[in-house]
């Protein structure tokens, strides 16, 4: 049984990461506009490399949950017939011990320099202006995909969904495309779908089945039940 799980930023919430739209559509007190577009960066991007450095300082902090850990949990036993999609930048499932991971929204611990496309581990605030450890210019971004451009591994993603036989969606709203329209992907193929999550999303509709509550008491429930099915 091939298993794909998408994430979104309500399977962090209990770790202390803040979701988006929880929020009254702000993130962290910002706009989505002011801090996450292009447009904010070419305008003000003192502003939006000191909204990233305050979030991967934040990160540092957090731990994985039980959510994350049954995930990992999850591709020990099943191996590569788990992929997990991840909508968030922050880390948390490879602390937790997942492999198969896809950052489709780029990762807060990695720069991208704007002059020679080279990615990098970032090493200080990019505030600070650090130079790019591959060509030297003092060009970085970080390594996330902002509203307006493209997200990462998005072929990959259509042959895993085409493959699956289940898709489960996990703390995400499904107010952000494409990765909002996964289930359709998946479902079109026959695989069977699952939305965890707090309360309905806005595209609950769509799922075979929905199951609400916190991502820590559901997803490992979830977990169990996928493994005792195999056993
Ligand atoms: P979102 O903030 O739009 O929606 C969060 C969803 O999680 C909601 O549907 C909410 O009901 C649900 N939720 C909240 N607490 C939960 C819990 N304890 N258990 C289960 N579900 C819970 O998030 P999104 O759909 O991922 O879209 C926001 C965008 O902002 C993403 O693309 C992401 O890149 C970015 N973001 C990332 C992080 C992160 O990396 N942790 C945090 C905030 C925003």
């Amino acid at each position: 049984m091939r298993i794909v799980v998408l994430t979104g930023a309500g399977i962090s919430a209990e770790s202390g990461v803040p979701t988006f739209r929880d929020a009254g559509g702000l993130w962290e007190g910002h706009r989505v506009e002011d801090v996450a577009t292009p447009e904010a960066f070419e305008r003000d991007p003192d502003t939006v490399q000191r909204f990233y450095d305050q979030r991967r300082h934040a990160v540092a902090r957090a731990e994985p949950n039980p959510a994350h850990d049954a995930l990992a949990r999850l591709e020990r036993e099943l191996g590569d017939d788990l992929l997990v999609v991840t909508q968030n930048i922050d880390g948390l499932h490879e602390q937790a011990g997942s492999r198969r991971v896809l950052h489709m929204h780029g990762e807060l611990l990695q720069a991208l320099c704007a002059r020679c496309g080279a990615r990098s581990p970032v090493m200080a605030d990019l505030l600070e202006r650090p130079p790019c450890p591959t060509c030297g210019e003092r060009m970085l971004r970080p390594d996330v995909v902002w509203f307006g451009e493209l997200p990462y591994h998005l072929d990959e993603i259509d042959e895993a969904l085409l493959a699956c036989d289940e898709f489960a969606a996990i703390g995400t709203s499904g107010a952000v495309y494409p990765a909002a329209g996964f289930v359709m992907t998946a479902a079109d193929w026959g695989a069977h779908t699952i939305e965890l999550n707090l309360a309905s999303s806005e595209i609950a509709p769509l799922f075979d089945e929905v199951r609400h509550g916190p991502a820590s008491i559901v997803v490992p429930a979830w977990v169990d039940e996928v493994l005792a099915a195999r056993a």
